[in-house]
């Protein structure tokens, strides 16, 4: 969740006054570090996963499955852990760092140090996450269970659903109708990012979910767990005045959405162009992946109409005021902004001409002085673009030990706004004082229930990122149909029923022919050295001039079958690409094995011969014998949830629609062949 620092948090009133300061000092900040980086050349790929948790608490009793909110004694008791391990450990393995998140029931977990391209890393992905999730297992209590789970089925719903219990009559924070303030990791900077959303936007956060009408759900449905007439703070009147939609699930607090699990991975890139590349390869796939890990169909105590935990975050910290929204005319802010904070990548950053204009079709406001500053200052126009798009936002986090900074040494202010501009994708800069190169973080994945599966769509990921870079592939379409393809992904079941607009051609001119016969081969027919590694550092062939086509003929719609496995002649599918890839290298037979059982989980899920964890959840959930078929996910169900979660994550529970037959459990180490 970005930086932490400590100090005392500033009131949105008193922010504010800083906001211009913290902008012109985080431009100052962003050229010190441009300047001294921008030719940095040849970073090796290093990447990692950040896998996050939630500490469900299993009240046998009660046969309740409630949130534990002991999140600063779990990571203090996880840090001394991780500390005398690596004074035993030496040199000999990395060990895991645990993470504050923003919910306090919530873990996040990343490898001690980042994995190589090495294929010894690379089929270590798994046993590293088990490592992780065994370690803080090992360290709660008996009843508490650390799960990745996206979105927890009760938070916010009537009764009980944390332990220990608190009123959500006390959300000094959030002003929510549902969720108590001790929802919040208690460090300053999270209470404070939620206030200060709210009064920036002058408003409680509002989020409506499309619910999922069942047989026996009442239509219209008027939700009668909102309690309608409650008034403690001035904005609680918000839901009966018409925040709150009839047949939609109605969230009122950041905590909703921030408080969701998802799987993020970071790629080291060579040098700034290439992580200019794969930042902007990445973007279409942002919705794609999404898709694919589908993981959320429930909130609030309700089956939504959705699958995926994006609008719901979106929503969550969506600061902007009326006017910013379009509501009322400019008066006191300076733009119309189309979308929140956290949401898709609105423009491409590539200065490779496979790049076209046309592509960054949306329209993107963005904060004209810094822009011309940063033009004057050397920056080309793309990256000017993409920062002084990022800097309309206003700091929302400031402590009062922290406004004055050495802009030589300091990278504070830039990342106050650029860690709160959560979209798909982030283009990293360098820290300062460390040996990091440039990297690109692909944040749209939601977490699947097993580390098998975690590692599979790392693993995928880093391959097809390799893919990307070796093949030269061209991933570009107009961004506007990014955007349309973020919101078909979260519909019910979009992995088996939705249509995606995906680039027909994904090869350019450059590409070398990669059927997985070909690859191994160069153009006279003779087989090629085959690479020991993933690596960095591919050449990007001088572009002839392409020849164009008409933009709409650029894309088509596709399934995610045909985005994945291909389609036609002409597109083998991003695994078939990524296969081409792996031809490309040197694996041995126990290697390629075990990597075949992971593409083969990302096949299975793209065919439809296995579920996505959303619709199995959804399947759970309708043949539950408490389910009454009126949307409601009521405590026996939700604990009956959890318990096979965890059984099925240890393998001893069996679901083959969800998981193939090899699948033995987390603390088997044997893998899955
Ligand atoms: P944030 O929360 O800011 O997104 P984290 O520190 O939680 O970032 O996670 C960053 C991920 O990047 C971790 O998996 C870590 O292993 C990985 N990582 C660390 N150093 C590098 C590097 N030089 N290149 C690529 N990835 C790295
Ligand atoms: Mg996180
Ligand atoms: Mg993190
Ligand atoms: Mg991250």
């Amino acid at each position: 969740m970005g930086l932490l620092s400590l100090g005392t948090p500033l009131s949105w009133t008193e922010t504010k006054k800083y906001a211009e300061h913290v902008r012109t000092h985080g431009i100052t900040q962003f050229l010190h570090t441009w300047n001294r980086v921008k030719d940095r050349h040849g970073d090796e790929l290093l990447w990692g996963d950040e896998v996050e948790y939630m500490v469900v608490a299993f009240d046998e009793v009660e046969k309740n499955a409630k949130l534990s909110l002991r999140q600063s004694e779990i990571l203090a008791k996880l840090s001394s852990i991780c500390n005398d391990l690596s004074e035993e450990a030496g040199e000999k393995f990395s060990i895991p760092t645990f993470h504050p998140e923003y919910g306090r029931y919530m873990l996040e977990s990343t490898p001690g140090s980042p994995y190589t391209g090495s294929l010894s890393d690379l089929i270590s992905v798994e046993s590293n996450m088990r490592y992780r999730r065994s370690l803080a297992r090992k360290h709660l209590k008996a009843h508490e269970i650390p799960i990745t789970f996206t979105s927890f089925p009760r938070l916010g719903a009537p009764g009980v659903f944390t332990e220990p219990y608190f009123d959500p009559a006390d959300a000094v924070s959030s002003h929510s109708l549902f969720l108590p303030q001790e929802i919040t990791n208690p460090h300053a900077r999270f209470p404070t990012l939620t206030a200060n959303i709210r009064s920036r936007r002058g408003s409680k956060v509002a989020i409506n979910l499309p619910l999922f009408f069942d047989s026996k759900t009442p239509k219209p449905f008027i939700d009668p767990t909102v309690p309608w007439d409650r008034s403690i703070y001035a904005e609680d009147a918000e839901a009966k005045n018409g925040a709150a939609l009839p047949d939609h699930i109605y969230m009122d607090a950041m905590g909703f959405g921030m408080g969701c699990c998802c799987l993020q991975l970071t790629f080291q890139a060579c040098n700034v162009p290439e992580a200019r590349r794969l930042y902007d390869a990445f973007v279409p796939l942002g919705p794609i992946m999404l898709a694919l890990t589908a993981a959320s169909p429930l909130y609030r105590g309700y089956i939504a109409d959705v699958d995926c935990r994006w609008n719901v975050i979106a929503g969550s910290v969506d600061d902007r005021t009326e006017e910013e929204r379009g509501l009322k005319p400019l008066k006191e802010n300076k733009y119309v902004i189309p979308k929140s904070r956290y949401d898709s990548v609105d423009l491409y950053i590539s200065q490779d001409p496979l790049n076209r204009p046309e592509y960054n079709d949306s329209s993107v406001p963005f904060n004209a002085v810094i822009y011309e500053r940063l033009k004057a200052s050397g920056v080309d126009d793309s990256l000017s673009k993409h920062v002084a798009h990022l800097y309309i936002r206003d700091p929302l986090v400031l402590f009062s030990e922290l406004i004055d900074q050495d802009d030589m040494t300091s990278m504070d202010h830039f990342e106050n706004i650029q860690s709160t501009n959560w979209q798909t994708v982030r283009f990293k800069p360098p820290p300062p004082n460390s040996s990091i190169g440039w990297r690109v973080e692909f944040r749209s994945m939601e977490v699947q229930l097993t580390d098998f599966e975690n590692a599979a769509f790392a693993i995928f990921m880093v391959l097809l990122s390799r893919a990307i870079l070796c093949f030269d592939l061209n991933l570009y379409m107009p961004i506007t149909k990014v955007d349309e393809n973020m919101q078909i992904a979260q519909k019910r079941d979009a992995a088996r029923k939705e249509k995606f607009y995906f680039r027909r051609n994904v090869f350019s001119s450059h590409s070398p022919s990669v059927t997985s016969s070909s690859s191994s081969v160069d153009e006279n027919g003779n087989p090629k050295p085959k690479e020991k590694r993933l690596r960095n550092c591919f050449d990007t062939p001088p572009r002839a001039a392409d020849l164009i086509e008409p933009l709409e003929d650029q894309y088509d719609l596709m399934t995610l079958e045909e985005i994945m496995l291909g389609k036609g002649l002409e597109y083998p599918g991003l695994l078939g690409l990524v296969r081409a890839y792996l031809d490309t290298l040197e694996v041995d037979g126990e290697t390629n094995k075990k990597l075949n059982s992971y593409l083969s989980l990302i096949e299975r899920r793209a065919n439809g011969t296995l579920l996505t964890t959303a619709s199995w959840i959804r399947n759970f959930v309708r043949s539950h014998p408490a389910y009454k078929f009126d949307s409601v996910i009521n405590q026996e169900i939700n604990f009956d949830l959890m318990t096979a979660v965890d059984q099925i994550e240890r393998g001893t529970r069996k679901e083959p629609s969800l998981l193939p037959e090899g699948y033995r459990g987390g603390f088997s180490d044997e893998g899955h062949l």
